[in-house]
């Protein structure tokens, strides 16, 4: 039996560094310090697990060796005219470079799990830029928090305990030390331990940025609420916006995905843009998956751009709407997928799953998944920051070393050595070798 102290969570964008995981042979048996969530990925990480390829033959998955799994898997790719490459937010940015390489190779559309969670978050920032810090000045320095349109005691459950509210920093010793404030549409249980709940009408978080941005100039907000918020609140909540030694805006879906999309950004980096003459305000957005924020970090390396790329005219194009993965599939242009790490026929809109079902269909991933069970190859992975090592992002952009600690199901790879051998493999075959 033996202790691993130290360890990254390879679950939620907050990337966990300190968990405790005993290992009995090869099995972890016991975990210190997780939320619920991370107990749930390592005691559980051998349930409904697939141990062998598989390949379609007479409309049945049958179990074949890793090599013709590979081999299956390169032909599908290398014959398709325009395949799609989705997920990537759950493996290693070492495999996620090699995904981007056979993207290339094959001259199809790669996209990543932000198209339909932080799509707007990068949309955004890429106009203009995001003003963020690390986590560890959050957790040293700031007094005030702000969650908007994010839940962390449901979402991200050690966020607040780790590195806000409930965090001992340098500066920042105790929960009296800080102020917390929660912008939603509802009464979260965030909301429930905030000293400020403001209640945004739906779909009306760009007027109340916009109100606050009048507020800190003290320009006359002629009506009595904006977005369902009296303007005493307002202008109260952007006095203490203004009087805060280190403000910190955290914000999620209820943001990113409400009517504005990547508007409600632009006006959210404003106000902190506007925010920082007056002191020191910072904004993160609550990234989900373990290494969503490394995708697109590894995408624009390669790329320049952060998901929804299109290499089928031999170079990188970007045009979210209409090369992202949903798009591509809706509109049935695509003849084969890959996926890895992800199950987007559990939550892809219906048409786009029809149209992946309908071409051949390659699945990489540690788990069965309601893809998997439609696809025509199936590959086994290890899990990255449990049975192998690799590098991941944390959603406020900090590169940690995850490291395998456990045993991998006998004869199953990393994603990466995985990629790799597909990558060989199109290259003999287009080669001709
Ligand atoms: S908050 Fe996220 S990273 Fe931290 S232990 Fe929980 S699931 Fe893991």
């Amino acid at each position: 039996m033996e202790t691993f102290t130290g360890v990254t969570c390879p679950f939620c964008g907050c990337l966990c560094d300190d968990i405790e995981v005993t290992v009995e042979k090869g099995n972890i048996v016991k975990v210190k310090n997780g939320c619920a969530y991370s107990l749930t990925k390592y005691l559980n990480c051998n349930r409904d697990r697939i141990t062998t390829p598989l390949i379609r033959e007479n409309d049945k998955q049958v179990v074949v060796e890793l090599p013709a799994a590979i081999e299956r898997a390169a032909k599908i790719l290398s014959d398709a005219e325009y395949p799609v490459l989705y997920g990537w937010s759950s493996t290693s940015a070492e495999a996620i470079g090699l995904g981007i390489e056979l993207a290339e190779e094959v001259g199809g559309a790669i996209d990543n799990t932000t198209s339909v969670c932080h799509g707007p978050t990068t949309e955004a920032l890429q106009e203009l830029g995001l003003p963020g810090c690390t986590l560890g000045q959050v957790k040293n320095r700031a007094d005030l928090i702000i969650y908007w349109g994010s839940n962390p005691l449901q979402s991200h459950l050690r966020h607040m305990s780790r590195y806000t509210i409930g965090a001992e920093g340098r500066w920042r010793k105790s929960r009296d030390d800080r102020t917390l404030v929660v912008v939603d549409v509802r009464r979260t249980y965030t909301a429930r331990v905030a000293d400020y709940f403001i209640q945004v009408e739906p779909n009306r978080d760009y007027e109340l940025i916009t109100a606050l941005r009048m507020a800190l100039r003290h320009e006359e907000i002629e009506q009595e609420r904006v977005a369902g918020v009296p303007v005493e609140d307002i202008e109260e909540l952007a006095d203490l916006m203004m009087s805060c030694e280190f403000g910190a805006l955290f914000y999620g879906l209820g943001l990113t995905m409400s009517s504005g999309k990547n508007r409600n950004i632009d006006a959210a980096i404003s106000l902190v843009r506007d925010l920082n003459r007056w002191t020191k305000f910072v904004m993160i957005p609550m990234r989900g998956h373990f290494n969503v924020n490394g995708a697109n970090i590894v995408f624009l390396w390669h790329t320049g751009y952060p998901f929804a790329i299109d290499f089928s005219h031999g170079y990188p194009i970007y045009a979210p709407g209409a090369t992202s993965a949903v798009d591509i599939l809706s509109r049935g242009e695509s003849d084969a997928a890959l996926i890895i790490s992800s199950d987007p026929a559990a939550n892809f809109p219906r048409r786009a799953v029809e149209n992946l079902f309908k071409n051949p269909l390659i699945v990489i991933d540690p788990h069965r998944t309601v893809t998997s069970m439609r696809a025509d190859v199936v590959i086994p992975s290890a899990f990255v920051g449990i049975e192998c090592e690799g590098t991941a992002y944390r959603m406020d952009g900090v590169p940690i070393k995850m490291r395998g600690i456990a045993e991998p199901p006998k004869g199953v790879l990393p994603d990466e050595e995985i990629l790799k051998g597909i990558l060989t493999e199109i290259r003999r075959l287009k080669r001709g070798g």
